[in-house]
């Protein structure tokens, strides 16, 4: 789980280039560029918002183009990921905090990885 600071640094990042890692769109209806037809999530596989109970909806996808801007070379079998889509409450709600999670989906590039 990324810390605040974490999270801070990586908004940075992106907002640098955010056409090429990031693509965001939050006007309701909108849905993620899948690179492989496999390991999307299904309806079911979305839970509902923690806070109000309702649903959730796309917000943003992080592309694999992010791994250059955090120039990792080390690390390669951790981040096997083709993307991650992140859904947040359709209804915008408060939920009494600051700081709100968030659903992150991964897709993972490899169809035949396993979860240990
Ligand atoms: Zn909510």
């Amino acid at each position: 789980m990324m810390t605040e600071k974490s999270w801070a640094s990586f908004q940075q990042r992106i907002g640098k280039a955010p056409e090429q890692v990031l693509r965001y769109c939050r006007n309701g209806g909108a849905k993620p560029l899948w690179p492989m037809s496999s390991g999307q999530p299904s309806k079911a596989d979305i839970p509902k918002c923690n806070y109000c109970g309702g649903p959730l909806c796309f917000e943003f996808q992080i592309l694999p183009q992010l791994l250059y801007y955090f120039s990792v070379n080390n690390e390669v079998d951790s981040l096997d990921w083709a993307t991650i889509v992140a859904y947040t409450c359709e209804a915008s709600c408060e939920g009494g905090v600051a700081y709100k999670e968030e659903y992150a989906w991964v897709q993972l590039s490899s169809p035949s990885a396993t979860v240990p």
